[in-house]
């Protein structure tokens, strides 16, 4: 068996003593004589792992007592529609940043559902290289929240800041950052997230929401969007992504054992430093991010020339270093160096980077 290091934005890696784990338990899970995925999910075994999945998470974002974990369907983008739907009812108008794709694909659904949403930033003029500055007073004093996206996984920038609302609350689609280091869930309203980013195979979308928030849902919505009825039926509402909740937990637990978010932080800051610092040493590659805006997750740069940018992948691929080429709005190459890329695979990535470079001078 051979594996490769995998570098794509999602669905990503996971790491591999979760998934030997899985593969030990994928029988017989625990004494019960079936696989996770063969159980129903009233069962108490079931019960149990859905419970731990949600302590394993509390556990490791120190989730204060007065926010509710949901599991939910759909991805991050139901939730862009879910967002409105649960808390534009507060005042009637929301504000949003864009700072990327998503976070232009969260506006453009709530406008789609008629909702009064105002774009108060936007980096889209400089190609969506830096997060834009956000300021208290850029802020609606009668919005129902304020949107961003934490991690711009196409463009490779990051807020290294948490934005101050006041008492606006700030919902954040963190898909491509969550648990990757501390944060303060404390100064969020609402924090979201696909799992399979940094957290678990594609099929299972967690929902952080703080308690007061839940008496806003429009009363005509869906009711698998309707955080509310979630909360009151345990995630449980109708049958939930049993298995990827089973993978998460796992997960979760795993970064538990390396000692949570402080240890993961520092090796998911000695990979990205690595790969910025070759990045900044040289002037064959460029990263389009500016540094300030820059992404510990996803790493994007260009050689600047087309023939080459389109010639690295497939050379990388070669060499082991898989799905490297980058979103068709920023070309180039984007690395994704989510928590369960060993270190390894980054000095790997640049090792071959400086080879490509010098068997490929620019004419
Ligand atoms: C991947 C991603 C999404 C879309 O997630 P789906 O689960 O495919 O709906 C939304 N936001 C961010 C930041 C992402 O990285």
């Amino acid at each position: 068996m051979s594996r490769v290091y995998n570098f794509s934005a999602g669905p990503s890696m996971l790491p591999v003593p979760v998934l030997e784990r899985a593969a030990s338990e994928m029988l017989d899970y625990n004494g019960s004589g079936m696989s996770v995925m063969e159980m129903s999910h009233r069962s108490p075994v079931y019960e149990a792992i859905i419970k731990e999945a949600e302590a394993g998470l509390r556990k490791l974002m120190n989730i204060p007592d007065n926010y509710k974990v949901l599991f939910m369907q759909g991805g991050a983008t139901t939730q862009f529609a879910a967002v409105p739907l649960n808390l534009i009812g507060r005042t009637g108008k929301a504000d949003y940043v864009i700072s990327g794709q998503f976070s232009n694909k969260a506006f453009k659904e709530a406008q789609r559902l008629g909702f009064d949403v105002r774009a108060i930033a936007s980096s889209k003029d400089t190609n969506f290289d830096r997060i834009p500055v956000i300021t208290k007073d850029m802020v609606s004093p009668d919005a129902s929240y304020v949107h961003i996206c934490f991690n711009n996984t196409i463009y490779g920038t990051k807020f290294n800041y948490i934005p101050d609302t006041g008492n606006i609350p700030l919902v954040a689609d963190m898909s491509s950052c969550i648990i990757s280091e501390p944060f303060d869930v404390s100064k969020f309203g609402v924090i979201y997230a696909g799992a399979q980013k940094n957290m678990a195979p594609a099929g299972v979308t967690v929902v952080i929401v703080r308690e007061d928030l839940l008496e806003f849902g429009k009363p005509d919505m869906p009711s698998m969007l309707d955080w509310k009825l979630m909360s009151e039926n345990s995630s449980m509402y109708n049958t939930p992504p049993c298995y990827c909740i089973y993978m998460a937990k796992l997960v979760y637990e795993w970064i538990l054992g390396l000692g949570g978010l402080d240890a993961m932080k520092e090796l998911n800051q000695k990979k990205a430093k690595y790969l910025y610092d070759y990045l900044d040493s040289q002037d064959y590659y460029i990263a389009p991010a500016v540094k300030e805006s820059r992404s510990m997750m996803n790493v994007t740069f260009v050689t600047g020339v087309e023939e080459l940018d389109k010639k690295f992948p497939g050379a990388a691929e070669k060499a082991g270093l898989v799905n490297l080429k980058g979103h068709r709005s920023v070309g180039g190459m984007r690395a994704s160096i989510y928590n369960a890329m060993p270190y390894e695979g980054v000095v790997k990535l640049v090792e071959f980077m400086k080879e490509f470079a010098s068997e490929n001078p620019k004419k």
